[in-house]
């Protein structure tokens, strides 16, 4: 409980599932819409100003990002998807690297979809979540920018996606309400990760045993 992160170091951008670092450390990875408010989350989770860049540009490379943290775990920062002026070609490039990379990457253990709190559930972001359960990937979701939205209409709003996750799956993932402005979600989330980390190091003691 009330774990802080007190290093990160970033490791490497990779476009191949294949070269990124070793699968030797457990990890979660990031994902969502462009614009989501991905990078402000990592920042504030990692307790970091520009750790990840913030809002970067449609149409440079899009890659697979992986930092180490408290020489424990790896943050993975995975491109935006829903980039309204990105070619087919790129949105094709796009699927294959995450495809490969969520279906491959052997120390994954779960993987944060951040959905804007403020918009009506998304095609975009449904699809994406429904890929991820018929992958039968662990998954959470992350309602970002709370601090745009009143508290009601905050819970209205997770509410409306969460019924509309219904319509396909019978249980629903967790989920956190976050704001990278003021702070919230913040600990609920990082206690969350530990508690991933620890369940994957116990299974590795018992593995030993
Ligand atoms: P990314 O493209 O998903 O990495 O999104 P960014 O982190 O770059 O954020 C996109 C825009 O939303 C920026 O202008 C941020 O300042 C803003 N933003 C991100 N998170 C929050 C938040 O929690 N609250 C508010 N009010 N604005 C946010």
């Amino acid at each position: 409980m009330d774990y802080q992160i007190k290093s990160v170091k970033f490791l490497k951008s990779e476009v191949d599932y294949k070269k990124c670092p070793a699968d030797r450390l457990p990890e979660v990875a990031f994902i969502g819409r462009s614009n989501v408010g991905k990078s402000s989350l990592i920042n504030m989770l990692a307790n970091h100003k520009d750790l990840a860049k913030t809002s970067s540009k449609p149409g440079k490379t899009q890659t697979i990002n992986h930092y180490e943290v408290d020489k424990r775990w790896y943050l993975v920062d995975l491109p935006g998807y829903g980039y309204a002026s990105i070619s087919k070609s790129m949105r094709e490039k796009w699927e294959k690297m995450i495809d490969n990379y969520l279906r491959y990457r052997k120390n994954l253990q779960s993987v944060f979809v951040l959905v804007d709190i403020r918009l009506e559930p998304q095609e975009l972001d449904i699809n994406f979540i429904n890929k991820l359960g018929e992958m039968g990937m662990p998954f959470s979701l992350v309602f970002t920018k709370a601090d745009k939205i009143g508290k009601n209409k905050g819970a209205v709003s997770v509410r409306n996606f969460c019924r509309k996750l219904m319509e396909t799956w019978e249980d629903l993932p967790p989920f956190f309400v976050c704001s990278s402005v003021d702070g919230r979600g913040k600990q609920e989330l990082l206690d969350y990760i530990d508690q991933i980390n620890e369940y994957y190091y116990n299974q590795k003691k018992q593995e030993k045993e």
